[in-house]
């Protein structure tokens, strides 16, 4: 076995229980702890949900990103539930997603690496712990991988078997979406078919069908030099992999093995794990766990984070510096994006670090609409997409990535984009249970702005 990971750092040896030693934040309180330990037991005899190949594939193809060669996709839901588990939702994220990845691909002639947030993106950090509506006060949900949304005493109360439900969740999930990528569904022939009802019809509907139109021109132009599906499976298929936030430290846990080939630890439960800004303390739990598995990590950044603060989580996270490994997800705010990401960029220039540099546009964008609703406006997820891709530019780094939070959906949770929602319009189908999403057409929207600023 490696012992690279399990040396380093001042925290000790690694085990996949040694986060249990250290101070942890956001973790629910299991009122049986007999209950509890069933569930993991039953867990740890599962199947894993993906391979440490796959794992290993994807930071490779990291590794690409962190050198300027590839562009990282990350997207998918703010938190997926178990009402909302049906193929339609899944397949129309998927879609988006391809649909992104086509602009991108096509438009900014950049290969995109795709990463979902599905298949196991269940558990909720919250900013307070308890929640109050009518004089009621209540335990926060936390995500249906831990408790219930309805707001009852009842539901609320954390259910260690709700992580098996979310296990086998996961598992068709996956199914389906291994299915869609490799089954024909990604083929890109298709890709006039990705383009969804509604969308078809919007400014960014019509945009992509001309890039769609123009693809196909390209690709019999390549079948007839002899290029097809037949001789590049790349035309036929495609890859996507699976992240979520590495919250939920039992179930994490539970899902980590030895992989036979390396000897490695790999978290099997996705494959890239990421550490929320609310659990990135570099003493605590959530760090000691991800140190110490070999998948591809990623780790937010907000506003509170410190270039020195951020080099210590870096020496513990990707001590051997190896490109693919650590992914930055910059979250600062549209009006914080400017001043707070540029001393960051220009300390791990300065120390010689190799990260992936990605933007989350969502997270510290979020505001009250006037009529009462959690929303983003777009122009200020378009607002940090631009600063981010500014400041990195002018520190000599690569823009690598965007990570956001989507829907297939023709929901109204974000204002404006080319549909103009207002904040009157919001409660027409406002749907998420937890953060305000981009629908497809906003999505799109972002995707054409990347793929321009990528050429640039
Ligand atoms: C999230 O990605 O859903 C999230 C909670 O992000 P952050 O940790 O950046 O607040
Ligand atoms: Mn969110």
């Amino acid at each position: 076995m490696s012992t690279d990971t399990q040396k380093v750092g001042t925290a000790g040896r690694w085990t996949p229980d040694s986060w249990r030693a250290k101070p942890i934040r956001q973790v629910p309180s299991y009122p049986d702890e007999t209950r509890l330990k069933a569930v993991e037991a039953k867990l740890a005899a599962y199947p894993p949900l993906v391979f440490a190949g796959e794992a290993r594939r994807l930071k490779d193809h990291l590794g690409k990103v962190a050198r300027g060669e590839a562009f990282l996709l990350q997207g998918g839901d703010c938190a997926e539930s178990f009402a909302e588990f049906h193929p339609n939702n899944i397949r129309d994220t998927f879609r988006v997603l391809l649909q992104m990845a086509v602009v991108l691909t096509f438009g900014a002639a950049t290969p995109v690496v795709k990463v979902g947030r599905l298949a196991g993106q269940f558990a909720k950090p919250r900013s307070a712990d308890t929640e109050i509506i009518d004089g009621v006060e209540l335990p926060s949900y936390r995500g249906d991988i831990i408790n219930g949304f309805d707001f009852t005493p009842d539901a609320r109360i954390p259910d260690p078997e709700r992580m098996v439900q979310a296990y086998n969740q996961s598992a068709s999930t996956l199914n389906l979406l291994r299915a869609f990528a490799q089954g024909g569904y990604a083929d890109l022939h298709k890709v006039h078919q990705w383009n969804l009802g509604f969308v078809e019809k919007s400014p960014q509907g019509e945009r992509y069908q001309d890039l769609a139109n123009r693809l196909d021109e390209t690709l019999s132009f390549m079948a007839a030099c002899g290029i097809t599906g037949e001789t590049t499976p790349q035309i036929r298929e495609t890859e996507l992999f699976t992240s979520h936030e590495a919250l939920l430290l039992p179930y994490e846990q539970a899902l980590t093995r030895i992989d036979s080939t390396t000897g490695d630890w790999y978290d099997v439960s996705a494959h890239m794990l990421w550490i929320g800004d609310r659990t990135r303390q570099h003493d605590g739990a959530h760090v000691e766990f991800l140190r110490g598995v070999k998948n591809p990590v990623g780790l937010k950044c907000g506003p509170t984070m410190d270039p020195d603060d951020l080099i210590r989580l870096i020496d513990i996270l990707n001590p051997a510096d190896e490109a693919g490994r650590l992914t930055l997800i910059v979250r600062m705010g549209s009006d914080k994006v400017a001043d707070k990401l540029a001393p960051l960029v220009r300390k791990v220039q300065r120390e010689g670090r190799t990260v992936v540099w990605s933007c989350d546009p969502m997270h510290g964008n979020t505001v009250k609409s006037s009529t009462g609703f959690k929303t983003r406006p777009f122009d200020r997820v378009l607002g940090e997409v631009r600063g981010f891709m500014e400041v990195i530019r002018s520190e000599g780094a690569h823009p690598g990535g965007v990570h956001f939070e989507m829907t297939g959906q023709d929901v109204t949770e974000c204002t404006g984009g080319a549909q103009a929602i207002s904040d009157h319009a919001l409660a027409l189908r406002y749907h998420t249970a937890c953060d305000p999403r981009l629908n497809a057409s906003q999505s799109l929207e972002l995707a054409f702005l990347i793929a321009e600023s990528l050429k640039a």
